[in-house]
């Protein structure tokens, strides 16, 4: 096992890497920025050290201070969270080449799950499902049209490199095609410097349904069951939960463990998720493999009781996975709602600043994992999110029950948060029968806009 783990990241992950550490026996260093003085996770770790100014590229990106900071107070692994420089191939690269472990997948798996093209062709040799589409990068304009024609449209263009929605375009006729497959390639080679792009399937009504895994360096891979993630608001997540309602628990069991085989061929270690959208008769296509822990790793956890940082952690010091799949048993239901510094009623308006009132909802089944307490400054220059409300029941009912009890025990002031976004969405119809799609809060909120203007 390590003797000290270095954390590349801040706010709530920084914190839960810093309580799995702890767990093991394992020192921490957390690397901040300026803006994260007084950041109260620092507290935790055994050792901090700045690493720049609040921007994150001058920070939180800077692989060179992130290393030089591993190097001086002797760490001998660094985590990188999620987000940052999490599913960076280089980073991980650097860190190996400078004699740190780095806790998630080798350089090489990362970069055959993150490039989509090759994570498809993968995906079809383990017989994982995937869209039907391009066999590989489209090069030639007559074969785009072909591959359209025999797909049907719509179809939609995405960049190999592709993140953040970035380099996608849906295309609903021929006519499209080509102006589409152009601008997808001009602005994935700007934001990826890799403008290799390919064609699949558009589907419109989808539910949001990922697979968790895990492997180690010794040809293990398992899967922790699915979550859904269909409250989704341009494309993030509000709420997510497991396992994923009204799925045949043959049909569930057969995709997840078609995800287990994709990790095991890409000889993955570490935490993995792969997403899929479910279409109305439950046809799954694999999205995209995220090679990192995910914000929403939580909702697994209640409902396995698996420690996933602690196995990511003892994965990457070569342990072999603690659990075999026969081990891993689903026990009751679990909601997450992601609690952000964001004002709902004014478009979503970030909210930094002054945290006076932070009083956390508690109980069985009920965790919060935060950095944030009274009297803490939300600073302008990272992600909203400032914490994660977590909730475990024996069945769904209960645990939407246990999840509305807990946002109004919730006080969060005086800054805004989506806390009441959270309590409609789960009062409404499409949610609390999960018959919803990824566009149902956008549709919703449209609605409730018509409604107060
Ligand atoms: P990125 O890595 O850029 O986030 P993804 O492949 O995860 O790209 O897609 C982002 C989002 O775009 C998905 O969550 C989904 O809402 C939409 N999307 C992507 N591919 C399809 C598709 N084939 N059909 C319908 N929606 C899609």
């Amino acid at each position: 096992m390590f003797s000290r783990i270095l954390i590349a990241n801040r706010g709530e992950i920084a914190l839960r890497i810093i309580r799995a550490a702890r767990e093991l026996g394992v020192e921490t260093v957390c690397v901040y920025s300026e803006a994260d003085r007084d950041g109260p996770w620092l507290e935790q770790a055994d050792r901090k050290v700045c690493i720049g100014p609040g921007p994150s590229p001058e920070s939180y990106l800077r692989i060179d201070r992130i290393i030089a900071a591993a190097e001086t107070t002797q760490a001998d692994a660094i985590h990188p969270g999620y987000g940052f420089l999490a599913e960076n191939a280089h980073f991980a690269e650097v860190c190996l080449d400078c004699q740190i472990a780095f806790i998630g997948p080798s350089p090489e798996a990362m970069s055959l799950l993150g490039d989509k093209v090759s994570c498809r062709a993968m995906a079809k040799k383990s017989g994982t499902p995937i869209f039907p589409g391009s066999p590989g990068e489209i090069e030639e304009e007559d074969e785009a049209i072909s591959v359209a024609e025999t797909i049907g449209y719509p179809v939609i263009v995405k960049a190999a490199a592709g993140g953040g929605g970035r380099g996608m375009r849906i295309v609903r006729d021929e006519s499209e095609l080509i102006a589409a497959l152009e601008s997808a390639r001009q602005e994935a080679q700007a934001a990826f410097g890799n403008g290799a792009v390919y064609i699949e399937k558009f589907l419109e009504h989808a539910r949001h349904v990922e697979v968790q895994c895990l492997g180690d360096q010794h040809g293990n891979a398992i899967h922790l069951y699915n979550r859904d993630c269909t409250s989704q608001r341009r494309h993030q997540k509000l709420i997510e939960e497991g396992p994923a309602p009204h799925i045949d628990p043959a049909l569930r069991d057969e995709v997840c463990e078609s995800a287990a085989r994709l990790i095991q061929a890409a000889k993955y270690c570490g935490a993995a998720t792969c997403e899929f959208l479910m279409d109305r008769d439950h046809n799954f296509y694999m999205l995209e493999v995220n090679t990192r822990i995910q914000v929403e790793h939580p909702v697994t956890e209640m409902i396995t009781g698996v420690d996933l940082v602690k196995e990511m952690i003892r994965c990457a010091a070569g342990e072999k996975l603690s659990y075999k799949q026969s081990d891993v048993k689903l026990s009751g239901h679990s909601i997450e709602c992601r609690v952000n510094a964001e004002d709902p009623d004014r478009g979503f308006m970030p909210q930094p600043g002054n945290v006076e009132t932070f009083n956390a909802p508690g109980g069985l089944g009920v965790r919060v994992d935060s950095h944030v307490r009274s009297g803490y400054r939300v600073p302008p220059n990272y992600d909203s999110m400032i914490a994660k409300l977590i909730v475990h029941g024996r069945d769904r009912t209960e645990a939407i029950a246990r999840m509305k009890s807990a946002i109004d025990e919730f006080k969060i002031g005086p800054i805004k948060t989506t806390l009441p976004l959270h309590r409609r969405l789960l009062e409404c119809e499409q949610f609390v029968n999960a018959d919803f799609d990824i566009h149902y809060v956008e549709r919703l909120l449209e609605r409730e806009e018509q409604v107060t203007s």
